[in-house]
């Protein structure tokens, strides 16, 4: 609806609630004709509809009680005809277009990069003009802010603070929230607590200082003929010089209690016959910086919505708005900033959140069309192969390792690259999988590589890797010989790199282990055919295309143990195909987990003491000082040295922490898994994936300031072999002892559980760190709106179907902003 048409049914019916007294705006009804005659025409309000009012309102002091009810009667009506010949477009779909979760007055993401919009018109047309040439052209956005009426080269770099610099900027600035008052009430009506509107008349205004000068108050009195108000100011006295007994204002406000009586503090205020933005609406409010202030910002903001909105061009086309039920973008770009419900806000939020995840959707898929189409060489794993090789495993496999190994043969005889990512919880055994693939591809000739993020990890990988596909006694045969198997991080020297480059260049070295060096270095592969990428759990789009490149269309295998919930895998990994392995191998114990009060450390120390006597590890793992603090150490080293001394003078305790070194910190790990600690102190650096079997006791210290998937992947670093294992959450004060995350933590050892819980609690920016770029700026979207994001990708999908290229006419505007999303947003994919 209108906000004109709502705005003046709203005062019919306050008016008919207070028996047509003429008191609904003081100083009588037709004070308000002139504001709304304005919103009226701004909105192209029908003039039959405009007269009408003003026929009622200018006579409507002079008439009698019985016509007063009948005239104001006969226009309510008009305007209940005149919406219901409108279009039912709007009504229709405020019923069933899923509302987004979060409520009107919650607080938007105000991250901001700008979402790219169209530019169709070279800027020209507008920096030479302030008045656009062809109101009917799509316009270019892109167009500098000095275009707009009263913005100089001052304001605009005020603007510019607020990392505005563009007229699409703006319109894609949203409300960081927004102030509901569009109850209207007669002030005997109001109760306390409530946020509205009132109109009144100013009876009284008078200033006093309080607190020996410091503190000044201003009083107002307003009156509506029903009850006298109070408002009040702090520290305002310009208040006086605005106001004047007799003042018509409308004021919005929340309503207070002062010594007994309702008041409201610092209401936001306007004259009756103005145009109502600030009062009497649900009303936008905006971040700011600087010397902007809300109202300023706000008023430009209506100026330019009004304005440019409409003329903005929708590159949806009809079809997928009319499908995915959306509203038009004009629309829901006026509606998010001045919106007339709060369901027309809620349709205004679908339809952009919509957009954001659909870009999103659209690169990711187009991404992965393209890798589909490309050929790759086929490579067979046969049975008799399988099982020579699982023969030599100490275990069977679990069923979800044999379903996903399954999916992995088919990939590689497909003929088409292999582009899958594979998800499976801390010690569900992934390598195993890896390994098999890898050596398949080697097997037949070809060159296969795995990649690790740390050196010691790369290391781990490279012993288990030798020992299940080398076989010294069977080179020639199905296994590879050791030369054939290498390892190549930073500490390999140099001579050694130099003979691994040259046997990667002529292709005598068949599987080569690494760290991310491997891409990085000059590395150049004869025939690279398979790149597997372990816990790769924190890159992008882009990461993944640079790996395609070292090959010649190799098959890539990326590897999680961050469990990552549907709905933001489907978003950031939408261009690989998912395999989830749900099933930990038999025999493994859940960790066992506790919360103890700071005040048991003891007993934890204990427990370590027992486990330690008993042949086992533990660690101790310490969080950060203070956050945002980079200096992670002193907590671990002063903790560190008094664990030593006083608690375990009897142990040998390792320290890890993030300003060691790289290779002092291998050092560390590496002594620590060949037991020449008993214990290692460390903060969060040991996050990543080791194996050390033997420890068998984490202590996480702190546990309060960490992320479940964080607390998680430490506790994953114990109970990987046979042992019983124990994890001990200690939070820094009592309160934390309540802490959800901890207590998920004893709940469950389910990884994709508390993935999910940790995605609620943190929103999708934290849960991804900050490297997940590209995701971080959706302003609408929320990355746990799993049916948005399942919406958006079939609309996607449906697309792609129709028209793989973007080619038809219809979907150029599209293929356009598609371009700029990817090539400005995020960078992600090209
Ligand atoms: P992750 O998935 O965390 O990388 P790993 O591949 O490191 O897990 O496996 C963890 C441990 O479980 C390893 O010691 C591995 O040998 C063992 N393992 C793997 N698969 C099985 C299985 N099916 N049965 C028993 N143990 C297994
Ligand atoms: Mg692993």
């Amino acid at each position: 609806m209108l906000l004109s048409i709502q705005k003046i049914l709203k005062i019919f019916k306050l008016e008919s609630e207070l028996d047509f007294e003429n008191r609904a705006v003081v100083g009588g009804l037709e004070r308000i004709f002139p504001s709304w005659e304005i919103d009226a025409r701004n909105e192209n309000l029908d003039d039959v509809l405009i007269q009408a009012v003003h026929e009622v309102l200018a006579g409507y002091r002079e008439l009698d009680h019985q016509a007063r009810s009948t005239r104001i009667k006969e226009l309510i009506q008009k305007f209940h005809a005149y919406l219901q010949n409108q279009s039912t477009q709007i009504s229709d779909r405020t019923s069933e277009i899923p509302n987004s979760d979060r409520s009107p007055g919650r607080q938007l993401p105000t991250s901001r990069k700008n979402f790219p919009i169209p530019q169709n018109t070279p800027n020209k047309t507008y920096t030479q003009t302030k008045q656009p040439a062809d109101s009917n052209a799509a316009i270019g956005l892109n167009a500098p802010l000095t275009v707009l009426h009263g913005i100089g080269p001052r304001n605009a770099q005020l603007l510019n603070n607020l990392g505005l610099a563009s007229l699409g900027d703006l319109l894609y600035y949203f409300p960081r929230r927004y102030d509901d008052y569009s109850q209207l009430k007669p002030i005997n009506r109001i109760t306390y607590g409530e946020e509205l509107t009132v109109i009144a008349a100013v009876q009284s205004i008078t200033t006093r200082q309080l607190r020996g000068g410091k503190l000044q108050i201003t009083e107002v009195i307003v009156s509506d003929g029903t009850g006298f108000l109070r408002l009040n100011w702090f520290n305002q006295p310009w208040i006086t010089t605005k106001l004047n007994a007799g003042t018509q204002i409308v004021i919005s406000g929340k309503v207070d209690m002062y010594l007994g009586r309702l008041v409201i503090n610092h209401p936001t205020w306007e004259l009756v016959e103005q145009e109502h933005l600030h009062t009497n609406r649900i009303v936008p409010v905006y971040s700011l910086s600087g010397q902007i202030t809300q109202q300023w910002l706000r008023r430009l903001m209506y100026q330019t919505v009004s304005f440019w909105a409409p003329r903005v061009q929708d590159y949806l086309p009809e079809e997928i708005r009319r499908a995915a039920d959306l509203v038009d973008l004009a629309r829901a770009l006026h509606q998010i900033h001045f919106p007339d419900s709060v369901e027309l806000l809620n349709i205004a939020r679908s339809r952009l959140a919509f957009d954001e995840i659909f870009f999103l959707q659209l690169g990711v898929l187009r991404q992965k069309i393209n890798w589909q189409s490309g050929k790759a060489e086929k490579y067979e794993m046969s049975e008799e192969w399988l099982n020579q090789h699982l023969q030599r495993l100490p275990f069977s496999l679990t069923g979800a390792q044999q379903q996903v190994l399954r999916e992995i043969r088919q990939d590689l005889i497909s003929g088409h690259p292999m582009n899958r990512l594979l998800q499976g919880d801390v010690g569900s055994g992934k390598t195993i999988i890896a390994a098999l693939a890898l050596a398949a591809v080697a097997h037949s000739g070809a060159q296969a590589s795995i990649m690790a993020p740390t050196s010691i990890l790369a290391d781990q990988h490279y012993r288990n890797l030798s020992r299940l596909l080398s076989n010294p006694e069977n080179s020639s045969g199905d296994f590879l010989s050791p030369p054939e198997i290498r390892l190549l991080i930073g500490d390999t020297p140099e001579s050694e790199k130099k003979e691994i480059r040259d046997g990667l260049a002529d292709g005598k070295i068949k599987i080569v282990i690494g760290t991310h060096a491997l891409l990085e270095d000059p590395v150049i592969f004869k025939n690279l055919q398979l790149l597997v990428v372990d816990e790769q759990h924190r890159f992008g789009v882009a990461q993944r295309a640079t790996l395609r490149a070292k090959g010649n269309n190799p098959h890539l295998l990326v590897m999680s143990a961050t469990p990552i919930p549907r709905s933001l895998a489907l978003t950031i990994y939408g261009d690989l195909d998912l395999s989830v392995m749900d099933e930990m191998p038999a025999g493994r114990q859940p960790v066992e987990t506790h919360v103890l009060h700071p005040l048991e450390r003891e007993r934890a120390y204990r427990l370590i003491s027992s486990q330690i006597s008993e042949g086992h590890q533990a660690f101790i793992i310490y969080p950060l000082v203070e956050k945002g603090d980079d200096d992670d150490s002193k907590a671990a080293v002063e903790e560190h040295d008094r664990l030593q001394t006083e608690i375990f003078p009897q142990f040998k305790l390792g320290l890890l922490h993030g300003r060691l070194k790289p290779d002092e910190k291998e050092r560390v790990m590496s002594q620590f898994r060949d037991q020449q600690y008993q214990i290692l102190v460390s903060t969060s650096v040991v996050e990543v994936g080791v194996d050390i079997p033997n420890a068998t006791i984490m202590v996480i210290e702190g546990a309060n300031r960490f992320g479940l998937s964080q607390l998680h992947q430490f506790r994953g670093r114990v109970g990987r072999g046979t042992a019983r294992s124990y994890c001990l959450l200690i939070p820094e004060t009592e309160d934390a002892i309540e802490n959800e995350r901890l207590s998920a933590m004893v709940e469950t050892n389910d990884g994709f559980v508390l993935a999910e819980r940790d995605l609620q609690q943190r929103g999708p920016g934290d849960f991804l760190g900050t490297r997940q770029s590209g995701y971080s700026e959706l302003k609408m979207a929320s990355l746990t709106d799993i049916r948005l994001i399942e919406k958006a990708r079939h609309q996607a999908q449906l697309l792609f179907e129709k028209d793989p290229s973007l080619k038809n006419p219809e979907n150029s505007a599209l293929e356009k902003t598609l371009h700029r999303f990817w090539s400005e947003g995020s960078g992600d994919v090209s």
